[in-house]
């Protein structure tokens, strides 16, 4: 029997097929590239490329692409196929260095927020030598970073890896301060859990607003949700079982660390975690994972939803970014040590997310804004939009005796002097329970919870990478011109606690106290939707930061500002849109003819004895009439509203528009057709219900 390990990896162009198809020169100046960043020469480029090419047609592919990550949040491929026409009017398969390093796809339709209009047209992609080239189908992916000329990122990769290259920069800083002098880079790494919902094809297909949108606009609340707690961890039911398998077996070919798969808590909701990796191929593979997903699903039937909140009443989707910081020699910066030093340098470490984190609580949400996502954070299963973090009593316990120079109880020492004490080891169950903070510690790693499913895990890595490494910077820039590197280092780390301790948060997020006490009390941000938090990335402390350690340019962040308001504003209007359309052409007609049936029905009986009372009739007419009034004076309303949005100024105008008055015109249509479809009789509705689609798959 084939066992995972014969064909695990078997679509990539891995290190082992590296070592066995290229020669040792060859292999060892592309590992150079690869772990240190060095230029590649481009005879390295044309050996790598035709080994590439071979080993990938004898694996069945007959093109290759450059694969890039644009800003529309999925990626994007153009195949170009390996054939050239020989002489004898055959052909052959080539592959150049130059076709591998760089590609010029028309990149005039992609998202640029006005940067292309500045800058210059045209785009180029340029191979990423750290993430392995893959087979897809019939195609050769080779990763990229997507410019344009002038050199702007116009994809999220490019950023990403400015990012880890600041953080490495700082760290190694800060390493060397602590007597490391042999790693060579710090790396963050990254391991996403990813929730999805699984539903049957044939009634997706049946909803314009799951097909057009990716969630439902409308559907009452069915007789059961998930109040009975019975499908988290439940037993996996045969047809989503047969699709996991197979599912696992497509990641595993693509080398894709697929570990863990259970069901969640809303009923048809699952999730998908891998083995953390570095932060970029985790990126390119969460991808992946969401593409491959939606395949696979659709082979069985079914459709796999990634959208944020699906279903209203029920559980969203979110994605757990797990986060840690390591060398290459395998330590984990995050983790407590062994000894007194390890110590003092995990604290700092710790510190720096601490400072990192509040400092740029603005630009964790931003990194998490997007229409779908609004529905999310806030609502009863996950955090709320307000950035804190979670320690864990034990680690606060030992922040609060450093901050207070006090004893710290849970030893028997008399005092947390770093560099001299040992820190306590903390039970790994101790700091994994809290489920509602944004942001956790987790023993050895952080999870910030606050990215939606559908999210690419590129922008909320991105700012943390790079907020982290501003806080290292400072406490590098201290310590280097330190006289005494231990007192400065005790007096750093008690300061952060001091200045920053209003971001330490270890009760239970999901309370509305919280809310009060974060804003009124500690003066945290709550940016609640995502026109309240995208404009603060242009303050100016922003701005400065992220333009100072090169991982966006001003323009750069002006683009993206721009593009995540188009975008959050594209969304509700096409959700609006499709509401107006499915109220007017779907369920006011059906409404109509349910009552029409009823008044006839009424009429008929009527006819036979004027003394039938026809009571159930009577009511049913008049509250459908009612409501068919509301719903077609709703759909008006909408309908209206988006037309107002041509006069909006600009594009913060116009998203503030939709948050203040077409979200709650959503609302009030949505209402009146739910109520309307719990009178109405089943057999009438035009579309599957909640509890079908919910309860859909055997
Ligand atoms: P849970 O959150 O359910 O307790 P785990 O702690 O086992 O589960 O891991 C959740 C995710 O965190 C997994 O994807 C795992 O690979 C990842 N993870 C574990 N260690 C690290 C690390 N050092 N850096 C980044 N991610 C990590
Ligand atoms: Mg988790």
């Amino acid at each position: 029997m084939r066992t995972v390990s014969d064909y695990f990896g078997c679509k990539v162009f891995d290190d082992r097929v590296m070592k066995a198809t290229l020669s040792g020169k060859v292999y060892s100046s592309l590992k150079k590239t690869i772990d240190e960043g060095t230029e590649l020469d481009i005879s390295v480029a044309n050996a790598v490329a035709i080994a590439m090419k071979d080993w990938a047609v004898k694996n069945g592919a007959t093109h290759y692409t450059h694969w890039f990550q644009p800003l529309t949040g999925i990626t994007a491929e153009k195949h170009d196929s390996f054939i050239t026409p020989s002489p004898d009017g055959g052909v052959i398969m080539e592959f150049s260095g130059k076709e591998l390093i760089k590609g010029e796809p028309d990149a005039s339709s992609f998202p640029s927020g006005g940067l292309r209009a500045t800058f210059e047209a045209r785009g180029y992609t340029a191979w990423d030598p750290t993430s392995y080239a893959f087979i897809k189908g019939k195609t050769l992916c080779i990763p990229t970073a997507f410019c344009s000329y002038s050199g702007h990122a116009l994809d999220k990769k490019t950023p990403l890896l400015r990012s880890m290259e600041a953080l490495n920069k700082q760290a190694l800083r800060i390493l060397r301060l602590f007597g490391n002098d042999t790693a060579k880079c710090v790396r963050s790494s990254v391991g996403p859990e990813q929730e999805y919902f699984l539903i049957t094809k044939e009634m997706y297909d049946q909803r314009p607003d799951l097909r057009f949108t990716g969630r439902t606009l409308f559907g009452a609340k069915p007789p059961k949700g998930q109040e009975m707690d019975d499908h988290y961890f439940g037993v996996i039911k045969p047809r989503v079982a047969a699709f996991m398998e197979e599912l696992n077996e497509e990641l595993w070919k693509l080398g894709i660390l697929a570990k863990t798969e259970h069901n969640e808590v809303a009923p048809a909701q699952h999730e998908l975690a891998p083995i953390y990796t570095t932060t970029n191929i985790a990126t390119d593979h969460n991808q992946l994972t969401m593409e491959i997903m939606q395949k696979v699903a659709s082979k069985h039937g079914l459709v796999c939803l990634l959208h944020e909140k699906p279903f209203a009443g029920v559980n969203g989707s979110g994605k757990h970014n797990n986060w840690s910081i390591a060398t290459d020699q395998g330590q984990n910066l995050l983790s407590p040590g062994e000894t007194p030093y390890e110590n003092a340098q995990f604290l700092l470490f710790l510190c720096a997310v601490i400072k990192g984190v509040d400092d740029y609580q603005d630009l964790l949400r931003i990194s998490v804004a997007t229409a779908g996502n609004d529905h999310r954070l806030g609502a009863n299963e996950a955090p709320p939009a307000v950035v804190s973090i979670f320690l864990g009593d034990e680690l606060n316990a030992v922040l609060e005796a450093i901050e207070t120079d006090t004893p710290y109880k849970g030893t028997e020492k008399t005092q947390m002097k770093l560099g001299v004490d040992v820190l306590p080891k903390f039970n790994r169950d101790t700091t994994d329970r809290n489920r509602t903070s944004p942001f956790a510690f987790t023993g050895n790693k952080f999870e910030f919870r606050m990215l939606g499913s559908s999210n690419s895990i590129a922008c909320a890595n991105i700012m943390l990478n790079t907020a982290v490494a501003e806080s290292l910077k400072i406490y590098a820039d201290r310590l280097e011109g330190a006289k005494d590197f231990e007192t400065t280092l005790h007096e750093m780390i008690r300061k952060t606690i001091k200045d920053h301790k209003r971001i330490i948060f270890n009760g239970n997020g999901y309370d509305d106290s919280w809310i009060k006490e974060a804003t009124e009390k500690r003066g945290l941000l709550n940016l609640r939707t995502t026109p309240d938090a995208v404009p603060h990335i242009l303050d100016k402390k922003n701005v400065d930061m992220l333009t100072s350690h090169g991982v966006f340019s001003e323009a750069e962040i002006k683009s993206r500002y721009e593009i995540t308001l188009d975008n959050y504003c594209k969304t509700v209007i096409i959700e609006a849109n499709t509401m107006v359309d499915m109220a007017r052409t779907q369920i006011a007609p059906a409404v109509e003819k349910y009552t029409a049936d009823a008044a006839r029905s009424a009429a008929a009986k009527k006819a036979i004895d004027p003394s039938i009372v026809c009571g159930f009739e009577t009511g049913l007419v008049k509250r459908l009439s009612i409501l068919t009034d509301r719903i077609a004076a709703g759909a008006d309303a909408l309908d209206e509203a988006v037309v107002q949005l041509g006069n909006a100024d600009d594009i913060a105008a116009e998203s503030a528009m939709i948050r203040d008055t077409i979200l709650a015109k959503m609302s009030e249509l949505r209402v009146a057709c739910d109520e309307a479809e719990t009178l109405t009789a089943k057999s009438y509705w035009p579309f599957p219900t909640y509890a079908d689609l919910l309860f859909g798959v055997k």
